[in-house]
């Protein structure tokens, strides 16, 4: 399984980041989350249901 985030829908909002930070590091410059690990756990699974613009797939 692998973890993408549509950076066209990203709104920068930091959640995933902080419910997931071993996957997701937000890049403060962009305003974009950058997926850092592609180990799919729970906490990420987790991250993807609370991104508020479902721009996390996981597949
Ligand atoms: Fe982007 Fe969604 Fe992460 Fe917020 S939770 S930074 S919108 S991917």
């Amino acid at each position: 399984m692998s973890i993408k985030v549509n950076l066209d829908d990203c709104i920068g909002c930091g959640v995933c980041a902080e419910l997931c930070p071993q996957s997701f590091k937000l890049d403060e410059l962009e305003g974009k989350s950058l997926v850092i690990s592609q180990e799919v756990t729970a906490a990420v699974k987790e991250a993807a249901d609370s991104c508020p613009v479902s721009a996390i797939e996981i597949f």
